[in-house]
C-alpha cells in the first residue's frame, strides 16, 4: 500500500530533509510512442498553418497532447492480449458475453446493448423514451447528450446545484442535483421521460456528485414514478471522489462504491473511450426487460446487430478487460492523483485554476491570464495558442469560440467563462510530461510580454470551435 493516498504537493527539498514517501504509478511501461520535440520556429509555422486552433495542429505536431481524455487512453498488456483472443462472428460472439458479464459485475444493470461510442447509446435512448414535447432534467448539459435529447423533441432543464457554475466554489460535490430545482420541473412539467444524471460532470470541470445527493435524487423520483438514467461516462472516477470526500467511504472499494451509486438509477449511457480504457465503444444499459427489447430492435438498425453494436469482438473483449482494471482503487488513486498532481503544482505557482480540481482535467481561467483582453480578442483563444507556443503542449478552448453563435440575433453568445481544459489522457503521459506542463503553463502566466488576442478570419456555421481560423491582432 502506497503510505499516501494521493501525490502530494512536490516540495524541492535541495539540502533540506524530505518528508514525504514518495509514490508512483501502479505499472511500468513495457512499449514506447516516441514524439516529437519540436523548435520554438517549428511550432511559430505550424500553429500559423493552424489559423491557431489546436484542433487543426497535427498530432505529429504536439509534444504533449492535453486535447481530450476521449479515446486517448493507453492500453494494458492484458487488454492487448485480449486483442487477440476477439471472436469475430457476426452473432453471438463470446467477447459480448464476457462484456455482458463484466458490465452486469460491476455497474449492475440486467441488459447490455453495445454501441459504437457513447453518443451511440445517447441517440437510441432518447428515441425509444422522449415523446415531442417531454421535458428531461439534468445537471448540467454534455453537448452530444443534449443534442439527442432535444432532437428527439425534448426540452433539457439544467438542474444541476449553483455551485455547479461558479469557477471559484471550491465545494467538493459541484455536480450535485438541486434538489428543489429538480421537484419543480417534476411537478410543473406535462411529461418528464426520466432524469438524466451524469457522474461527474464534464462540462463543470469534471465535479462530482455525492452519494447523499444520489440516493435523495432517487428518492424523490421514485415518488414521483420518474426513472433515472445515468451518464455514466466517469462513474468510476466519481466513485472515488466519494470514497476520498464523503464520510463513511473511506473503506469500500471504487468497485463497491461503482455498484451502490448505479442501483439507484434504471440504466446508462456509457462511452467506453472514458473510464473503461479503451480508443474506442459504448454501450446502452437497462433494468426493464420491455424498454431492453425496443432498444434492441433499435440498435439492429442504427449500430449492429445487438450482440456488437458497432463493435468488432476483440474492441468489446479490450473494453471488458478496460473496465476489469478501472475499477482498481490502485488504478484511480493513479488517474485522479496525476490530475491532482498537475493541478497542485499550478496552484503553488499562483496560475488561476478552477477549483477543486476536477476528475479528468486542470483548467486554466484565460481571463485572469489575458485581463487586457475583451472577450471578443479571444483571451482563451489565445491562450491555448500561446501555450502551444512555448513547449508544444495542446489544450483545447472552452469560451467564446465554443459557445457559438445565438442562431436568432447572429450575436456571439457570451458565456461567462473563459476556459482552457488540459486534459489528461490515462495511463499516457509520466509525472516529468506533467512537470513540463506545469513550467510551460507559468511561463506563459507569468510572460511579461502579453499578447494582443486574435480575431476570427473564418467562421464555419456548426460547432465552430473545431474549424474556426484566426490571425494576431
Ligand atoms: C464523451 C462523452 C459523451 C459522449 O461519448 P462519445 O463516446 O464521445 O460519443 C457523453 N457524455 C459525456 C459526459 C462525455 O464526456
Amino acid at each position: 500500500m502506497p503510505p499516501e493516498p494521493a501525490p502530494s504537493t512536490p516540495i524541492r527539498t535541495t539540502g533540506q530533509q524530505l518528508r514525504r514517501r514518495s509514490w508512483a504509478e501502479p505499472w511500468k511501461i513495457k512499449m514506447v510512442e516516441p514524439i516529437k520535440v519540436t523548435t520554438a520556429a517549428q511550432r511559430a509555422t505550424a500553429l500559423r498553418d493552424a489559423g491557431y486552433n489546436t484542433f487543426l495542429l497535427r498530432s505529429e505536431d504536439v509534444y504533449i497532447d492535453l486535447l481530450t481524455d476521449s479515446g486517448t487512453s493507453a492500453m494494458s498488456d492484458w487488454q492487448w492480449a485480449g486483442l487477440m483472443l476477439g471472436d469475430e462472428a457476426y452473432a453471438g460472439s463470446k467477447n459480448f458475453y464476457h462484456l455482458e458479464d463484466t458490465v452486469r459485475r460491476h455497474y449492475g444493470y440486467k441488459h447490455l446493448i453495445p454501441t459504437h461510442q457513447g453518443r451511440g447509446a445517447e441517440h437510441i435512448l432518447s428515441q425509444i423514451m422522449i415523446q415531442p414535447g417531454d421535458t428531461v432534467p439534468g445537471n448540467m448539459y454534455f453537448t452530444t447528450t443534449r443534442y439527442h435529447q432535444e432532437h428527439a423533441g425534448a426540452q433539457f432543464v439544467d438542474v444541476v446545484v449553483d455551485e455547479g457554475h461558479d469557477p471559484a466554489n471550491p465545494a467538493p460535490f459541484k455536480g450535485n442535483v438541486d434538489l428543489a430545482k429538480l421537484e419543480r420541473v417534476l411537478t410543473t412539467a406535462k411529461h418528464v421521460p426520466y432524469v438524466c444524471v451524469a457522474a461527474t460532470v464534464n462540462m463543470a470541470g469534471g465535479q462530482p456528485i455525492s452519494m447523499a445527493n444520489m440516493r435523495a435524487v432517487r428518492e424523490l423520483c421514485a415518488r414521483q414514478h420518474v426513472p433515472i438514467m445515468l451518464d455514466a461516462t466517469r462513474a468510476v472516477e466519481n466513485a472515488w471522489f466519494i470514497k476520498t470526500r464523503e464520510p463513511g467511504y473511506a473503506e469500500r472499494s471504487c468497485g463497491e462504491i461503482l455498484r451502490e451509486f448505479c442501483s439507484y438509477s434504471d440504466g446508462c449511457t456509457m462511452s467506453g473511450k472514458k473510464d473503461p480504457l479503451v480508443n474506442i465503444g459504448g454501450w446502452l444499459s437497462l433494468n426493464d426487460d420491455q424498454l431492453a427489447d425496443k432498444a434492441r430492435n433499435m440498435v439492429v438498425v442504427y449500430e449492429g446487430l445487438h450482440t456488437y453494436g458497432g463493435m468488432a469482438g476483440r474492441d468489446m473483449e479490450a473494453m471488458a478487460r478496460g473496465i476489469e482494471e478501472s475499477v482498481q482503487d490502485d488504478h484511480m488513486r493513479a488517474r485522479i492523483g496525476q490530475v491532482e498532481y498537475l493541478g497542485e503544482l499550478l496552484q503553488v505557482a499562483g496560475v488561476p485554476v478552477v477549483l477543486p480540481i476536477g476528475g479528468h482535467a486542470v483548467y486554466l481561467d484565460a481571463r485572469r491570464f489575458y485581463p487586457h483582453l475583451t472577450q471578443d480578442e479571444f483571451p482563451a483563444q489565445t491562450l491555448a495558442a500561446e501555450l502551444y507556443l512555448d513547449a508544444g503542449v495542446r489544450a483545447m478552448e472552452r469560451g467564446i469560440v465554443s459557445a457559438g453563435r445565438d442562431h436568432k440575433t447572429g450575436k456571439h453568445h457570451y458565456p461567462k467563462l473563459e476556459l482552457v481544459r488540459l486534459t489528461i489522457p490515462r495511463r499516457v503521459y509520466t509525472q516529468a510530461h506533467m512537470d513540463v506542463v506545469a513550467e510551460s503553463v507559468t511561463a506563459v502566466f507569468q510572460n511579461p510580454d502579453k499578447p494582443r488576442g486574435l480575431k476570427m478570419v473564418y467562421e464555419p456555421e456548426n460547432l465552430r470551435f473545431f474549424q474556426a481560423r484566426f490571425e494576431p491582432l
